[in-house]
């Protein structure tokens, strides 16, 4: 077994802190990784925090991870010694159902394992942790390549934030001639600006915070709109194709619905929690044919598909780096919303 420094919650409660564990060793498919750098989500405060219940301790989140190949097994021939790559939010699957064979092992059948807070179910039972550590043993197939025109340093938040933001916007065929509006301006919701702008859609942000208007607009927003001005909502009403809604905590859907145009998407990857939102009204649905839909982030084919995308549009993300020790103060930040746009954490300076 290797020993790994890391980082752990072991309670809901108690702050992270420095926590050394176990990986498995390395097999023939697996490539060992030298993490350099992990972004900081705000799935990992929910699960660190038991937010969505079933909390596994003790827990070392973390599914935006970069750095580079320091191992292969025999059978590797994706990656060799040296490589920048990416583990993002799933490091298994059973690779075997209708779901995995098209390409969306985030959906398996048999259920994907998370790249922390699960069970190695399709290997060797293990827990799995994240990349809050200073190295990860993941198989071949959930192993992304980072492309060279990539800053690595900026790059890791791709992996969820912007892979979670660019699979709706593909699948739903987000693109020129569409208005769409992005709720939230966090982690995801600037990748979301900056995916839909690169697909050709005219972009308006809603957000609570004042504050980010002017960023929002530098970051390609073409409208921000102030989501608890009445006013602001109401001149909204029937203007938009589509709604991409990632704010982490329960909101009314009303407001938003009703500023869909008829066959208007309402897009929800934000809130993962059960939905004790006040209630959807169904004539917001039924009186313009709108659709309520859900999509969680992507499979491994479209993560690379997003990390050769955002090179090739020069597409970053907004990070504020931090030192592993800043943990706790970062989650707090965050859930003020203080926060431009992701944490990220620089594992290589982190020497326990
Ligand atoms: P962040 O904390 O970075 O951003 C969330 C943003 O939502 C905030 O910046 C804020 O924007 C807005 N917001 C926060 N609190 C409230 C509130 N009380 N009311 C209204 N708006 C609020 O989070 P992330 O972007 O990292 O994650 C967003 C959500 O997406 C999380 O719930 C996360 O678990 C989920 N997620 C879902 C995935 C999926 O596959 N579907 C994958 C990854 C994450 P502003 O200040 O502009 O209002
Ligand atoms: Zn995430």
């Amino acid at each position: 077994m290797l020993n790994v420094l890391g980082y752990a919650a072991e309670s809901a409660t108690s702050p992270l802190k420095p926590f050394t564990f176990e990986r498995r060793d390395p097999r023939a498919d697996d490539v060992t990784i030298e993490i350099l750098y992990s972004g900081v989500c705000h799935s990992d405060i929910h699960q660190a925090r038991d937010e969505w219940g079933g909390s596994m301790y003790p827990m070392v989140p973390g599914h935006e991870i970069i750095g580079r190949v320091a191992a292969v097994g025999s059978e590797v021939k994706k990656y060799k010694v040296g490589d920048m790559v990416g583990v993002g939010c799933m490091v298994e699957s059973c690779q075997q159902c209708s779901a995995c064979k098209d390409d969306l092992e985030q959906y398996c059948l048999e259920g994907m394992v998370p790249t922390y807070n699960g069970t190695h179910k399709f290997s060797d039972n293990l827990p799995t942790f994240g990349g809050y550590s200073k190295q990860i043993v993941v198989t071949q197939n959930f192993v992304v390549k980072i492309p060279d025109a990539l800053d690595i340093k900026s790059a890791a938040p791709i992996l969820c934030a912007g892979i979670t933001t660019y699979s709706p916007l593909k699948h739903y065929g987000v693109g020129k001639g569409h208005k769409i509006g992005v709720i939230g301006m966090g982690g995801l919701g600037h990748m979301g600006v900056k995916y839909a702008k690169a697909l050709g859609a005219e972009v308006t942000i809603f957000t609570r915070s004042e504050s980010k208007v002017a960023e929002a607009k530098k970051q390609g927003a073409d409208h921000v709109i102030i989501s608890t001005d009445e006013a602001q909502m109401a001149a909204a009403t029937e203007s938009f194709d589509f709604m991409l809604d990632t704010v982490p905590v329960q909101h009314d859907l009303n407001p938003y619905l009703n500023a869909l145009k008829y066959d208007g998407t309402h897009i929800m990857v934000g809130l993962i929690e059960p939905m004790d939102n006040p209630p959807v009204h169904g004539a917001n649905l039924i009186m313009k044919r709108r659709r309520l839909v859900g999509s969680l982030i992507g499979g491994i084919a479209e993560t690379q598909e997003v990390l050769d995308f955002s090179a090739k549009h020069g597409i970053t993300c907004d990070v504020e780096m931090i030192k592993m020790e800043d943990i706790n103060g970062a989650y707090d930040r965050m859930i003020k919303g203080d926060v431009k746009y992701r944490f990220v954490i620089d594992m290589a300076a982190y020497q326990g």
